[in-house]
């Protein structure tokens, strides 16, 4: 019969569409998991702080408050591009009344973010004045080194070619602060150095400050958006 043969197919096409919708809802759904937002977490550990207050300038300027400087720059810089920064520290304060229960507390809100990655920014101090740049540094038994290579790369041709006309190599070592997240890639970098007065007049600048983060974000967008992709696979 004419008429049950056109029920039979209005309700194939029913069960065709709701199927449709339906597979159209787990996409969106899983796509939702795929890329939340914010998609990645950087852990951001300003050195030092509080009664620790890192290498000092000639002049007074302690590390640890460009430290966190550079920190704050860097991390409106990763939430502009919907990465979430979290901060071991967003005063000056210490973590905790010695060095070792200070590192302990970095530890634990590195291993509590659950990070894609984690930089700990310092600046340093050498005995002859000329020396300046970045470098960045790594673990050799962690997961930091590509991470850490494509840093040095990207700040060698932004900033250290521009502004002092001198290469570095991310160099290797062993750092407590790289191993808190074993499989995380875990860097250090170190900003300039505060013993040369170019690098100081630059890191007490905020508009270098803008600039270095933007360069950091991208290298840090290069390293977890691999890891997006992966997830996305
Ligand atoms: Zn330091």
């Amino acid at each position: 019969m004419i008429v049950l043969r056109w029920k039979r197919i209005v309700a194939l096409i029913a069960a065709a569409l709701a199927l449709v919708s339906l597979s159209v809802g787990v996409y969106c759904i899983a796509a939702a998991v795929t890329y939340p937002k914010p998609y990645a977490t950087v852990v951001l550990d300003a050195g030092h702080g509080g009664w620790d207050g890192g290498v000092v300038s000639s002049g007074g300027h302690k590390e640890a408050d460009i430290n966190l400087s550079i920190v704050f720059a860097i991390k409106s810089e990763l939430e502009s591009r919907g990465i979430e920064a979290v901060l071991t520290r967003d005063s000056d304060r210490a973590l905790g009344d010695d060095k070792r229960s200070d590192m302990k507390a970095r530890s634990e809100i590195i291993k509590q973010a659950n990070p894609s990655a984690v930089i700990s920014v310092h600046v340093n101090k050498y005995s002859q004045s000329s020396r300046r740049g970045i470098q960045v540094f790594y673990d050799d038994t962690g997961y930091g080194k590509g991470f850490a290579l494509t840093m040095q790369s990207v700040l060698n041709t932004y900033i250290n070619d521009k502004y002092c006309k001198r290469q570095f190599s991310a160099l290797a070592g062993d750092y407590y602060i790289t191993k808190c997240a074993p499989k995380v890639p875990s860097i250090i970098v170190e900003c300039g150095f505060i013993s040369n007065a170019e690098d100081l007049s630059l890191l007490m600048s905020e508009g270098y400050r803008r600039e270095l983060a933007v360069h950091i974000a991208d290298a840090v967008q290069s390293c977890v958006s691999d890891e997006v992709s992966v997830v996305a696979e």
